[in-house]
Order: C-alpha cells, then sequence, then structure tokens
C-alpha cells in the first residue's frame, strides 16, 4: 500500500475532534474509555443511518425515555415501536432495532465484529462504528461520508468504495493509536462540516496532507454520483369515515412504509373524471411527497358515508379517537391533521365515491 501510515495522516484530527466536538446526547464524555451504554451508541447509529443530526437529537432522547434498555425495547409492542419512529422514515430501521435489541436481552452483546455484524439490520458499517464508538475496537467505519474524505485525502481515482478493503486495512493502526472511538467519530464529523461536497478546506484540519486539495480535484474526487430520476406517481388518498370510524389499510410485514397503517389510495386514472359528486366529498389542496425513488402527486380527498361497508383483507375500520395513537409515515400523517381541521373544499370532478367503495372492495390500490 503506498499510502503514509493512518497514524501519521490523521493525526491532526484527534486534537480537532477534541476541539469541535458537540454534546450530543449519545456521546460518552471519556472518548478513551469504552462507552458506559452501548445500546445507546446502538440506537443512534442506527437514527443516523440516512438522517441528520439535528434531526435525530429529539427522537433520540424520547426513545431512550420511553425504552431505556434493550430489554425494554425488545418488550415493547411494535405499535408503539413505530409510533415512536413515526416522522424519522426509513422504517426498517425501527424493527431491525427491535430484533438487534431482542438479541442482545437474550445473549448478551456480541465479543466481536462478526457477532455485530450478524446482529438483524446491522450491516458492515454500523457494526464497525459500535465496535469503534461502544466497545473501543480499532474497527474501522466507512460510510459515504468517511469513504469521501479517504478519497480525496489519498486522491483515489474513481469509486472509493472498491478500496473499502485496503482502505480498512490501512486505518485499523491509525484507530489503535489516536482511539478507536475519537477517531471514528472525528471521521464522520468531518464528513458531516468541513469534506462535504462542496468542502471547505481552508477550516479543515487535513488540508496540508490531502491530496485531493492540494491538486485541486475535490470537484472530480470522489466522482459525483448520478441518481436515478424517481418514478412519477399521481394518487388519491382516500380518508373514508363513516358511523365514527374511518378506513386503514393495516400495516404490512415489508416494503418502504411497512409497519405503519396507511390512508387507502386509489390511482386517478382508473376513475372518471366527470361524474355528479354529493357535497360529501371533501378535497384538500394537494402536495409532491418524495420519496428515493419515487414523487407521488398526492390528492387527499375525505369521503362520509352513511353506512360501514364489507372491506376485503388488508383494510379495517379503526374507530376516529384510536387514529391519534397509530403510527403513520409523513404523507399519511399530513392527512390525519387535515382531518382535524376544518374545511376542505367541495370537489366539483373527481370519483364517484360509488367507484371509490368499490376499489375498496376489490383491491388496496397501488400503496406504496
Ligand atoms: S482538505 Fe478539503 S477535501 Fe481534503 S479532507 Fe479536508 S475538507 Fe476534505
Amino acid at each position: 500500500m503506498p499510502w503514509p501510515p493512518a497514524s501519521e495522516l490523521l493525526a491532526p484530527l484527534a486534537p480537532w475532534f477534541d476541539q469541535v466536538r458537540r454534546d450530543l446526547p449519545w456521546r460518552a464524555a471519556d472518548l478513551d474509555a469504552p462507552h458506559p451504554d452501548p445500546y445507546a451508541v446502538l440506537v443512534s447509529e442506527v437514527m443516523l443511518q440516512q438522517t441528520q443530526v439535528a434531526t435525530v437529537v429529539p427522537y433520540f432522547e424520547r426513545w431512550m425515555a420511553r425504552f431505556p434498555t434493550a430489554t425494554a425495547l425488545a418488550a415493547a409492542p411494535d405499535d408503539a415501536i413505530h409510533k415512536a419512529w413515526e416522522g424519522l422514515g426509513y422504517y426498517r430501521r425501527a424493527r431491525f432495532l427491535k430484533a438487534a435489541a431482542t438479541s442482545v436481552a437474550a445473549h448478551d452483546w456480541p465479543g466481536d465484529l462478526d457477532g455485530l455484524a450478524a446482529l438483524p439490520g446491522l450491516g458492515p458499517y454500523t457494526a464497525a462504528a459500535v465496535g469503534a464508538i461502544a466497545f473501543q475496537w480499532p474497527t474501522p467505519a466507512l460510510d459515504g461520508n468517511a469513504f469521501r474524505v479517504l478519497a480525496r485525502l489519498l486522491a483515489l481515482e474513481g469509486d472509493p468504495k472498491p478500496h473499502a478493503a485496503a482502505l480498512r486495512a490501512w486505518l485499523a493502526p491509525g484507530l489503535t493509536v489516536h482511539g478507536p472511538s475519537r477517531l471514528t467519530q472525528a471521521l464522520m464529523e468531518l464528513g458531516a462540516t468541513h469534506c462535504t461536497p462542496a468542502p471547505e478546506c481552508a477550516a479543515c484540519p487535513l488540508a496540508a496532507a490531502c491530496a485531493a486539495h492540494r491538486a485541486d480535484r475535490t470537484g472530480e474526487i470522489p466522482p459525483p454520483r448520478t441518481r436515478p430520476r424517481p418514478r412519477e406517481v399521481a394518487l388519491w388518498l382516500l380518508a373514508v369515515e363513516a358511523e365514527g370510524h374511518v378506513l386503514l389499510q393495516t400495516p404490512s410485514g415489508k416494503g418502504l412504509l411497512a409497519g405503519l397503517w396507511r390512508w387507502p389510495t386509489a390511482d386517478p386514472e382508473n376513475h372518471p373524471a366527470d361524474c355528479a359528486l354529493p357535497r360529501d366529498l371533501m378535497a384538500w389542496p394537494g402536495w409532491t411527497q418524495v420519496y428515493t425513488h419515487r414523487r407521488e402527486a398526492v390528492r387527499p380527498l375525505h369521503v362520509t358515508l352513511p353506512t360501514r361497508f364489507q372491506v376485503q383483507d388488508g383494510l379495517r375500520w379503526v374507530p376516529r379517537a384510536k387514529l391519534a395513537v397509530l403510527p403513520m409515515g409523513r404523507r399519511d400523517q399530513r392527512l390525519r391533521s387535515l382531518l382535524g381541521l376544518p374545511g376542505g373544499t367541495p370537489l366539483m370532478e373527481g370519483p364517484d365515491p360509488a367507484d371509490l367503495v368499490a376499489a375498496l372492495t376489490r383491491d388496496a390500490g397501488p400503496g406504496t
């Protein structure tokens, strides 16, 4: 490996981090000792996957108050867990966290990286991060931020991910010298604050040694990622109400919104647009709901019917009063909030409620 030793190249990171580190509720005061609460590290690392620190902090605090130990989380009902995760997105993380906590509660913490990586949902990055931050193991954690910093520091050409094994072998002695927890968090912090896609090199502690910065190539190392265009869909989001109950899709076991209650949806393309409408079909202004691979043009509708009708599997009439305690994703929370507001406007063109009822007794709509 032609790279200078990590312990030398990354040496400025350790004192820099000691100076700039933020007080975060999951961060231990003593970065040289094993963390006093590995469960808190696990919760924070799982929450921080795909989510910004500022968003995670209040969720973490509420979560730890509600489920303070792995044993408490393992015993909690799924609806309570999803409710506590409501709004954080990527809900499968909550289910994986419960499964990992269940394993820890039953068998205690694994004694090595392979054991951590075998816990449900951890994956190589999270297992290594928990190993370093909770247990002070020299296990290099490479996420997108760390890859970006190291690619620039070492001027790696092309996608840095194929270098993962070599980077881990290079990084491990540096962790041992400067402290696994400290250096791991320092790399994360640098990637999140200075070495962003548009880096601020002037204030970076690694500027003097950074090959990409010195060659003025930070714009091309690593090469910018091209994302596939998200799929565009249009849907009606339906609040169907009758006899003090609302109709909901029960949580499914898989998919983007697994574990969450959802409003039924229907495809506007499959319904006539100009039928005569009763006054009890209301609409609110729509919005665009953005997911990683999908953009939904959402039209929220409220249909009031005189009586409940027989629904197919996967749908359930739920007392309106119970709505507030059910876990829902952001899109469905938004319609729940609209229901609490006065108004909406009568819809002058749109679906015939009879068509919607027919659709709901036939199929559950496209879902997500
Ligand atoms: S000098 Fe710039 S490109 Fe290099 S590690 Fe620091 S912030 Fe990143």
